[in-house]
Formats: C-alpha cells, sequence, structure tokens
C-alpha cells in the first residue's frame, strides 16, 4: 500500500477540527482553560504528546521517578473534560491530528486506571478518538476486568495501542508493592487480547541486578498467557531513587557500576546502561518466538499500521515503507501558511533539508505528517 500524504490537507484537517471542537465546546471560559492549558503549547517528546489524564500517582512505586518532576504519589484527575483536552491539543502548534498525526502517548506521569483517573481516561480517549482520531497508546500496570477491556475497547472504536507493565515477579512487593500484583497484570493482557486488543508486555525498567535475573520467567509466563510482544526499556535513576532502593534493601552493586554518570542534583534524572542485558534479551525473545520492540512508538507505529521513517525506527530497522508526499507542495506551504522564505527543499532518504527559515512549530508539524526528520538550514 502507497501511503501518501498532502501537507495542506492535514494543515486543514487541524483548522477545521479546532474550529468544530470551539463550537461543540460552546462556551468561551471552557474554550480559553484548554486554549492556555500546558497540552496546547508542550513541543512533543520523540515519541509522540503525552497526554495527562491526572497528577500523581497511588502506586509510589520505588523506581519510579514522577517525584523528582513535581508531582507527589497521591493521585488526582486531571482537570479540563474530555472535549477541552482534545481542543488543547489540536491547537498545540507542535501536532499534527488524525492518523497521519503526532502519537498520543497516555499514562505517563500517572496510572491510567486508578479510581481517581480511570474516568478521566475512558473520557479523554473517547473524546481524542472522536475528535482527534491520532495514534494513541496507553500503558498500565492496572488490574483490568474483561468488562473494562470491552468498555475500553468500545470508546476507541477497536483501535488503541496497550502497554502493561510487568518487570518482576520476585520483588514485586518491594518495588511496586501498591500496584496489582504481575498475576493480576497477566489476567489484564489475558482480558484485553479476549477482548480484541494485541496488548504488549512493557518490561520497564530493567534494573540491573535486581529484575535482569527473571527476564525469561517473565518472557516466558507472557507466553502462557498467549502474549508474544514484548517492549524493553532502561532505567532512570535520580539521587531520591537510590536511597529510596538503599533502604528497601535492594541490591545496588550493579547500578552504580552502569550509571551513566553521577547526578548533579537530588533530582536529575540519569540513565544506567543496559545495552548487554538487552542484547540477552533480544536473544532470549528469538528463541521463545516472542517480537522485541526497544521504543513505544514503535509499538504503536506498528498497532496502527502507520509507516514512520522517524530516527528511532531508522535505528532499530523499522522503517519499511515510505510516506509519499509532494515537495514542492511543501515548499509552498512554508512560504504561505508558514509564512518563511525558502530557498529549496530537498527529499531524502530518511531527511527532509529545507534552505530557509522556518518556526520551529511547522518544523515539528512536518515531522509528524512526513514521520521522517526534518532538518532546517
Ligand atoms: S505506576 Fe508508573 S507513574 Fe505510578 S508510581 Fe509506578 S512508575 Fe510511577
Amino acid at each position: 500500500m502507497v501511503w501518501k500524504v498532502s501537507v495542506f490537507e492535514e494543515w486543514r484537517r487541524k483548522i477545521s477540527t479546532i474550529k468544530k471542537l470551539e463550537s461543540e465546546i460552546c462556551d468561551k471560559k471552557l474554550v480559553e482553560e484548554a486554549k492556555s492549558d500546558w497540552h496546547s503549547r508542550r513541543r512533543p517528546r520523540p515519541c509522540g504528546l503525552t497526554i495527562h489524564i491526572g497528577v500523581g500517582c497511588d502506586y509510589a512505586c520505588s523506581y519510579c521517578y514522577i517525584p523528582d518532576m513535581g508531582f507527589p504519589f497521591k493521585s488526582k484527575p486531571y482537570h479540563l473534560t474530555g472535549l477541552q483536552i482534545a481542543y488543547s491539543i489540536a491547537s498545540n502548534p507542535y501536532v499534527a491530528l488524525g492518523l497521519n498525526g503526532t502519537f498520543l502517548a497516555y499514562g505517563s506521569v500517572t496510572e491510567p486506571f486508578l479510581k481517581n483517573t480511570a474516568n478521566r481516561t475512558y473520557e479523554y480517549l473517547k473524546a481524542t478518538t472522536r475528535c482527534l482520531g491520532n495514534p494513541t497508546q496507553i500503558s498500565t500496570k492496572a488490574y483490568l476486568t474483561y468488562d473494562n477491556a470491552l468498555k475500553l475497547r468500545r470508546l476507541v472504536n477497536g483501535k488503541l495501542s496497550v502497554l502493561v507493565t510487568i518487570i518482576t515477579l520476585k520483588h514485586y512487593d518491594k518495588l511496586e508493592g501498591k500496584a496489582p500484583n504481575p498475576e493480576l497484570r497477566f489476567q489484564t493482557l489475558y482480558n484485553l487480547k479476549k477482548a480484541g486488543f494485541n496488548p504488549v508486555l512493557f518490561l520497564r525498567p530493567i534494573i540491573p541486578g535486581v529484575n535482569d535475573y527473571e527476564i525469561k520467567d517473565i518472557l516466558e509466563k507472557a507466553i502462557s498467557y498467549d502474549i508474544n510482544r514484548v517492549l524493553i526499556g532502561s532505567l532512570r535513576v535520580t539521587l531520591r531513587i537510590m536511597s529510596k532502593l538503599k533502604a528497601l534493601n535492594i541490591p545496588l552493586r550493579e547500578i552504580e557500576k552502569r550509571i551513566l554518570r553521577k547526578p548533579k542534583s537530588f533530582n536529575e534524572q540519569v540513565p544506567v546502561k543496559t545495552a548487554d542485558i538487552k542484547k540477552k534479551i533480544a536473544k532470549l525473545c528469538e528463541k521463545l518466538g516472542i517480537k522485541i520492540y526497544y521504543q513505544a512508538c514503535q509499538v504503536c507505529a506498528e498497532d496502527f499500521n502507520i509507516p514512520c521513517c522517524l530516527p528511532c525506527s531508522i535505528k532499530y530497522g523499522c522503517c519499511k515503507e515510505d510516506i509519499n508526499y509532494d515537495v514542492s507542495e511543501v515548499k509552498a506551504f512554508l512560504e504561505t501558511i508558514g509564512k518563511g522564505k525558502i530557498r529549496k527543499v530537498v527529499d531524502r532518504k530518511y531527511v527532509l533539508n529545507i534552505e530557509g527559515n522556518v518556526r520551529k512549530e511547522f518544523t515539528l508539524f512536518l515531522r509528524w505528517v512526513l514521520k521522517k526528520k526534518v532538518v532546517v538550514k
């Protein structure tokens, strides 16, 4: 299948969605509140735009860095309504909408299915699916019944990329004692699969010297629940996390050996090197017939069948298909809508090179629509 996009068409989709949502919300104050919200101005991360369905998280995992970002271990639902969040995202100048649009990621600084956040999650998913239609991913540690999974499926018209985090069977009490136990999370995977999703086991963080010894057991258990895809990821630590793990008698030797550098402040996040462990997991997955992913957006692109040639796809060799577009149309778009002075636009396999002056929001908008790196000189 040839995947063709028109930047003008994608821009018109954005403008008409904003207008439609404005008239649906039908209250100036609510529109203004959504317009001034963080979702309307934050630059998406390389993997997509994170959506806050709540603030804070009750699970209080020992390795979690949300307190270091200023969020408490106590959840409350986000204050915007579903329509407001959709409007806020649509108004974000960096964000493209629809199936060709920016990936949306639910569940980054909270758990989406807590008592305090679940209804917001359902409300937001319903609104963003209906009004925006962007590829969307959610990650959870909650126990979802089969009925919950069916409800979710109805709200998103069957289309959602779902990650379920399970990182340990042995150290669960110390590391994630307030979250549902791993058995219940395997049941969540099973229920989601039965409801028609194709969920992925989310094995992040790999904690060297702690859970890397039980990865085989986790993968084999996943297979027994008919799960054959896994997303892996590294640990990031702060000094606060290190002292918390120490207080819990979690062995720190391997982490200390592999930490990239000493954090400069109490809450600075520093990655822990796990490349060798990831290689071993990849080999194991090959043996077990499990498909492995290294980036959440890889899973999202595959689940929504979107060709993507952004740098991480290239790095992991999953950019198979190019998006087809008209280079002269891109130039015209940047000159008319972007009001830039453009000398040249050159399309290369993995990069779009632009010579001229382009505002950052248009660079990022293009990046998402074309799913390739955009370099402006
Ligand atoms: S579930 Fe996620 S957000 Fe919540 S405490 Fe654990 S790691 Fe942090």
